[in-house]
């Protein structure tokens, strides 16, 4: 069990990603519509920060990219999933390489996600 904020801008993703992790036994601490909320939240948070932030990487305004960056610099042992469209190769090679833990594809595939959430979190 663990907590997770959830940031995403689509509002369908943030349910469907919350039923999973909720029948999963996990905590939704938050959920995020974008980048700039997501950093808020986080302040709000601290020190008690979530186990695990699932990123989207397509938002308006700042997108997962770009607010990956700041978590990880101002929170650097913050795990955060990215959430990604399979055909963005680049963009969620990007993010690994700047310290995301893993991904996770849309379309949305729940078994596979559950596994990836399992490997993470135990
Ligand atoms: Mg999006």
């Amino acid at each position: 069990m663990g907590t997770i904020l959830i940031v995403d801008d689509s509002r369908t993703m943030r349910k469907v990603l919350a039923a999973s992790l909720k029948e999963a036994g996990h905590y939704i601490i938050g959920n995020a519509g974008n980048g700039q909320e997501a950093l808020d939240l986080l302040k709000n948070l601290s020190p008690d920060l979530p186990d695990l932030i699932t990123l989207d990487i397509t938002m308006p305004e700042m997108d997962g990219i770009e607010t990956l960056k700041r978590i990880r610099a101002e929170y650097p042992g913050q795990k955060v999933v990215m959430v990604s469209a399979a055909g963005q190769k680049d963009k969620i090679m990007e993010a690994l390489k700047f310290g995301a833990v893993d991904f996770i594809k849309k379309p949305y595939d729940p078994d596979e996600a559950m596994e990836t959430f399992k490997k993470i979190l135990g």
